[in-house]
This record gives structure tokens, C-alpha cells and sequence, in this order.
């Protein structure tokens, strides 16, 4: 896997300010208030993901202008927070993503584990979720929480990080593509205990119907 050069840092770094910057009073802003992201009680836990919105694209992010900005953000040596990549999600009202993925990675970059701010916590417990607005719902939800992006993007190399802890939630949805997630999970993972939303659920809208405690009554 490539390093990344200091002037990609630099690039990703400034996109996550920007982009954070425009978040208040845009769509994406909108749709994470719909999500149980944002509001009075969310609003400084959420911060912290630096989440946003591209209203002003940097050179080469045009294709994203309009969408939600997600940054996959590391820590350095002196505490100060860096960014290893970004994925942005259509936010377009009706659209059918038919020249453009639902969510975009950056161009030739491989899958990535979302918020592995999550891993330093503790050696209790991890859960590990199917995207990142699941993995970012989890971890507000009291249970630290790391994201692939998407059911089909898990990499056996995901597991080393995760191999320490007494468990691991495999946090699911409730569909085919989230049985057959865990299920590959449950068999990499000697620590993994799975856990299924209802039906046609994913962990965000379990919480957004139910409630926070819902999640945890899942988890046995
Ligand atoms: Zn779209």
C-alpha cells in the first residue's frame, strides 16, 4: 500500500477544515440532523468526526461538490489529528447514483477502517460496523466502534487490530449483505460476537426508531 506523501496529507488536511467549515446550514447538515447526528444533545460528540459538507471543492474534489464529506481521521505523535482519507456520500434528493456511487472513495484508494481513534480506548471491547455513519451512531452510543466502508469492503488485514480484545461486535444490518458481513467476520475473528439489526435496519436507524439503549439490548 502506498504511504501517503506529505503534500496528500497537507491536501486532505486543509479538505477537512474546509468542508467542516460549510457544514452548518447545508444539506449535509440536514441529513445528519436526520440521522440523530446533530441537535442540541449530539452536536459536540458529533464534532469530534469533523464530518462536512463540499460546498467549495479543492482542486481535483469536484466530482464530490454536494456531498457529505467524510474524513478518516488519525492522530500524530504530538496529538494534533491528521486525515488518512476521504469518502463523500450523494446527498441529492430522488437520485438514482447511476453515473456516481451512493458513497465515493478517492480515486485508487483501497479500503480503509474508519475511526481507529475508536482501537486506543480500551482492550474490552470493539465494534466494528458496516459504514461509517453506523460506526459513528455505535461509538455515540457508548460503544467504541470502527467502520469498513460497506459490507463488501472488509480486508483480512482489518482483523489484526482487533484481534486483542476480549470482543468484538460485529454490528450488521438487517439483510443479506449484512448476514453475509458478519458471517465472514464471525469466521476471521475468534472474539466476534455477532450482532443483527431487525430487519431492513441498520444500526443508525435502530437508534434513530429506538433509541440508544436499543443498540446495547442487542448486544448479549
Ligand atoms: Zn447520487
Amino acid at each position: 500500500m502506498a504511504r501517503l506523501s506529505p503534500a496528500r496529507r497537507k491536501s486532505l488536511a486543509e479538505a477537512t477544515s474546509r468542508y467542516h467549515a460549510a457544514l452548518a446550514g447545508s444539506p449535509a447538515d440536514e441529513h445528519l440532523a436526520n440521522r440523530g447526528l446533530l441537535g442540541p444533545s449530539v452536536k459536540d460528540e458529533t464534532a469530534k468526526f469533523r464530518l462536512g459538507y463540499v460546498a467549495d471543492p479543492l482542486p481535483g474534489h469536484e466530482p464530490y461538490r454536494g456531498m457529505l464529506a467524510i474524513p478518516y481521521l488519525r492522530s500524530t505523535l504530538d496529538g494534533q489529528w491528521s486525515v488518512a482519507t476521504m469518502r463523500f456520500r450523494c446527498l441529492r434528493e430522488g437520485c438514482e447514483h447511476t453515473d456516481h456511487g451512493k458513497y465515493m472513495s478517492l480515486p485508487g484508494d483501497p479500503p480503509r477502517l474508519f475511526n481507529t481513534l475508536a482501537l486506543v480506548g480500551n482492550d474490552d471491547e470493539i465494534g466494528i460496523a458496516e459504514g461509517e455513519i453506523d460506526a459513528i451512531t455505535a461509538t455515540l452510543c457508548g460503544i467504541p466502534t470502527v467502520g469498513v466502508p460497506g459490507a463488501d469492503a472488509w480486508r483480512r488485514h482489518f482483523r489484526e487490530p482487533l484481534l486483542g480484545y476480549a470482543r468484538v461486535w460485529v454490528m450488521h444490518d438487517g439483510d443479506k449483505a449484512g448476514r453475509m458481513f458478519a458471517h465472514k467476520l464471525l469466521a476471521e475473528l475468534p472474539n466476534a460476537v455477532g450482532v443483527g439489526m431487525p430487519d431492513g435496519q441498520d444500526v443508525n436507524s435502530l437508534v434513530v426508531s429506538h433509541g440508544r439503549a436499543a443498540l446495547r439490548e442487542r448486544m448479549t
